[in-house]
């Protein structure tokens, strides 16, 4: 039997459309004050602590009782040094929760300190993936998934620079195990305008467009451009920043995401990849490591048994995967 998971859906795509709120108001603050960005990183600082404090707001006033991984922690916000950083998440938390003392805000920062729990039920939560492209005003994610006894069941994207529907500028895109994926306005209300998203149909690899990451130390652009070569796809790579990838595959704008390894010893966190992974899964696609692994998010905080990500229109998996291992181990 299929659980109901409506509440938690909603419950979900409420807190990063929240999130989002807060995201674009520090983003837009940031694109114009150039100089702010350049000399100093606190503004992305204010935009991480502040959305996370805003999502895990959100679970907690719904379901007080549900654990939350998320990436960051209000420790550096209450050193005196950094009083001006903190004050500012407190006002972009107020201007989206109403209002809050600096205390309540730390502590829903810090709300998200949980350590997971490979048998039990948690939240997993990055209050913003990408944080190069939202500095560079580009894409960037909030993305928040939920996973029980290891299998990630719920995901839900933020991405408020991806292109919306019918012209609008952002969408979120929200998964439940065995439901399939939607794709939903980035402002709206519950679940309305939902519209059901599907991978790309191609048999043929030649004709995928692949994406990757901007970040280069992030990715093996090099290997990549080798797989790609091998495969027959002459379009150049999409690239861009954040879990935006995972929902390119999953409305079929891109047929494969590659994430090679540039160091043998580097380990995904899990908040980087369980709701992109549940948004390609769920709308059709497939999603393993390099090795051909399922991603397992039963580990801890990091995806200790895999290597490298590649998410495709799951037709064509089998021939990206013999290809990227070709690529990453030439036979001697
Ligand atoms: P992307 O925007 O796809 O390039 O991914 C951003 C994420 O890459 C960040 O959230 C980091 O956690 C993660 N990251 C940092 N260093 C590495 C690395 N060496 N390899 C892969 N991912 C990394
Ligand atoms: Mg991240």
């Amino acid at each position: 039997m299929q659980q109901d998971r409506t509440r938690e859906l909603e419950l979900a795509v409420a807190a990063v459309r929240q999130a989002a709120q807060v995201t674009q108001a520090v983003q837009r603050r940031l694109v114009t004050a150039d100089t702010l960005i350049k000399k100093d990183r606190s503004p992305v600082t204010v935009a991480d602590f502040a959305s996370q404090a805003v999502v895990c707001h959100a679970i907690k006033q719904v379901l007080p009782n549900d654990a939350i991984v998320g990436e960051e922690d209000a420790h550096a916000l209450r050193q005196a040094d950094n009083a001006a950083v903190r004050d500012a998440v407190v006002e972009q938390v107020r201007a989206v929760v109403g209002q809050a003392s600096p205390e309540q805000v730390l502590s829903w920062v810090d709300c998200g300190g949980a350590a997971p729990d490979p048998q039990g039920r948690f939240w997993t939560l990055d209050p913003i993936d990408g944080t190069k492209g939202f500095l560079r005003g580009e894409q960037y994610a909030i993305a928040l998934a939920l996973i029980e006894q290891g299998r990630v069941v719920l995901g839900v994207l933020g991405c408020p620079n991806l292109p919306g529907t019918g012209g609008s500028r952002g969408v979120v895109m929200a998964a439940v195990r065995g439901t399939g994926t939607q794709a939903l306005p980035l402002v709206g209300r519950g679940l309305a305008g939902a519209q059901k998203v599907r991978v790309s149909s191609i048999d043929a690899p030649d004709q995928a467009r692949f994406c990757e990451s901007v970040e280069s130390s992030h990715s093996d652009q090099g290997q990549s451009a080798r797989v790609a070569g091998l495969l027959g796809i002459t379009a150049e790579p999409v690239r861009m920043d954040s879990q935006a990838k995972y929902a390119a595959v999953a409305r079929g704008e891109a047929s494969i995401y590659l994430r090679l390894p540039t160091r043998p010893d580097y380990r995904e966190c899990i908040w980087d990849h369980a709701a992109g992974a549940i948004v390609v899964e769920e709308a059709g696609g497939r999603v393993t490591d390099v090795a051909g692994r399922p991603l397992e998010f039963s580990h801890g905080k990091r995806l200790e048994q895999n290597q490298g990500v590649i998410a495709t229109n799951a037709r064509i998996h089998d021939a990206v995967l013999q290809t990227v291992q070709a690529v990453l181990q030439p036979s001697t």
